[in-house]
């Protein structure tokens, strides 16, 4: 699959870390996997990591946990 951002190469499995911001909190998730432009960077997620992400969001809210980094499970 082509990259649509910038239409210059395939892209590929790897991993991403993905910033989250909600007024004073503040997480980062490591190892997110994803699928990477090698041009651009842009980093497609898969609809289930991004749920799984989403919970990993909500579960560090609900810890009361502001300013957090997170490996992605
Ligand atoms: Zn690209």
């Amino acid at each position: 699959m082509i990259c649509l951002i910038c239409r210059q190469a395939e892209i590929v499995p790897g991993s991403t870390s993905i910033p989250f911001e909600r007024g004073e909190f503040r997480l980062l998730v490591n190892h997110v996997p994803a699928r990477i432009c090698p041009v651009c960077g842009e980093a497609i997620l898969e609809e289930m990591t991004a749920i799984r992400l989403l919970s990993l969001v909500e579960g560090t809210l609900q810890d009361g946990l502001m300013d957090e980094v997170r490996d992605f499970e």
